[in-house]
């Protein structure tokens, strides 16, 4: 067997981040932990380090780097400790990396999976909204590179298992009707439409079958999640939004479907574990143990599916709208979320405004062609000040 592969994952504190570490540590034969890199919390990444003994550690935050620092010193372990943006490019593109798991969430995780993609590396891609923001330009410098890029969001690794090899150079080729993502509906897919006002972020963020971290919980609450997982998949599968439908299926089983041509339709399977699409990526084309549990269909004993209502859950509309628009309105469209997100979390906006500020944000602002990268940050950048003025307008409202 040749060595164990250098894996750098970005973004290791979080959910993404845990379970891949479950995954890495099963195969000290195949992967080792050559960076860490997170934002600020220190604590769990000691932790992390001590068990993993990366050779390089990142936190953003400068305090929090200072505390890792010494603790690594106090536990006498090889780790090098580094502060900054720098050092997440700098080790996403560094010559010893072989593996680059990019799972820091929203906006931030950009300029990591672009250096990452720049240098050819191979990305397992948790971060979906490096993708919505900028799919032309990451999804060109994948090309040009040679990188390779597998999708470790589950629906993504659904699809890309059941699509035939280079079915994503042309679909219509390869037989392909439509690409079916599945959607659990998220914790409020019966929450009657007028309570959504008085969703708290406890509530949204209690999620039926997934455990994951608090941005992402909200998007599934809001359906946004999928909305964005409809830009993804257009990129990353070379498909137009019209090929990309959205199945709600409560129970997480069915990961995602291809429907062909001939009237076939093939799907992934399995426990809603996170494990099954990192190990995936991690081994592919190797089949590698996961650690989740094998799948028991008696004991589920039912699958449903449903369509959406885009009436009850009008983010997914938009992100379709965004996608078909083109230019930069995917990144429009995910920096108001973000902000609006954030907003929620904090409490200065209400469940029900989320889309209301997205769709107002999209409305303000004119897209424009993404050639450049300063062409996606300038109107990321123009919609979160546009977005921040809505909700502060809205609090003065609700104030007079
Ligand atoms: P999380 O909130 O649990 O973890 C986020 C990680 O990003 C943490 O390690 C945090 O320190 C790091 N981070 C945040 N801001 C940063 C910054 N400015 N610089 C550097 N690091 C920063 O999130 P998660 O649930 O693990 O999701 C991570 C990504 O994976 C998201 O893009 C999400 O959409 C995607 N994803 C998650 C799941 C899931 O099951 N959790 C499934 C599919 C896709
Ligand atoms: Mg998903």
């Amino acid at each position: 067997m040749s060595a164990p592969r250098n894996v750098v994952l970005l973004g290791s504190t979080g959910s993404i981040g845990a379970s891949t570490l479950d995954v890495v540590e099963r195969h000290p034969d195949r992967f080792r932990v050559f960076a860490l890199a997170a934002r600020r919390q220190d604590d769990v990444m000691l932790a992390q380090c001590r068990r993993v003994k990366p050779a390089h550690a990142v936190l953003i935050d400068p305090a929090s780097a200072e505390r890792l620092a010494a603790g690594v010193r106090a536990a006498g372990l090889p780790t090098q400790v580094h502060c900054g943006v720098e050092a997440l490019d700098g080790f996403a593109s560094a010559p010893e990396t072989d593996c680059v798991v990019a799972a820091i969430v929203g906006a931030a995780g950009l300029g990591s999976t672009l250096a990452a993609a720049a240098a050819g590396k191979r990305i397992l891609l948790a971060n979906k909204e490096a993708l919505v923001m900028s799919g032309a330009l990451l999804m060109q410098s994948v090309r040009a590179s040679g990188a390779m890029l597998l999708p470790v969001d589950s629906e993504h690794n659904a699809v890309f298992q059941v699509l035939p090899h280079r079915a994503s150079e042309n679909l219509a080729a390869a037989g392909v009707h439509r690409i079916l993502l599945t959607a659990s509906g998220g914790p409020l897919r019966e929450t009657p439409l007028d309570e959504f006002a008085a969703v708290t972020p406890e509530r949204a963020c209690r999620h039926p079958n997934w455990s994951m971290g608090r941005k992402i919980s909200v998007d599934s609450a809001t359906m946004m999640n999928k909305g964005l997982e409809v830009i993804e998949a257009c990129w990353l599968f070379n498909a137009r939004p019209d090929q990309v439908e959205i199945v709600i299926h409560p129970e997480s089983i069915v990961h995602s479907m291809v429907s062909y041509r001939d009237g076939s339709v093939l799907a992934q399977l399995g426990n809603p574990d996170m494990r099954t699409p990192i190990a995936h990526a991690l081994g592919y084309p190797d089949r590698i143990e996961a650690g989740v549990e094998p799948l028991d269909l008696a004991h589920v004993a039912r699958l449903r599916f449903e369509p959406v209502d885009f009436r009850r859950f009008p983010c997914p509309r938009l992100a379709y709208e965004a996608m078909a628009a083109g230019g930069t309105a995917p990144a429009i469209l995910n920096a108001a979320n973000e902000i609006a997100v954030e907003a929620f979390l904090d409490r200065r906006l209400g469940f029900d405004a989320i889309p209301r500020l997205i769709e107002a944000t999209l409305a303000a602002l004119p897209h424009r062609p993404a050639h450049t990268l300063s062409d996606v940050l300038g109107d990321d950048a123009a919609a979160r000040r546009s977005a921040r003025a809505w909700i502060e307008k809205q609090a003065r409202g609700q104030a007079a």
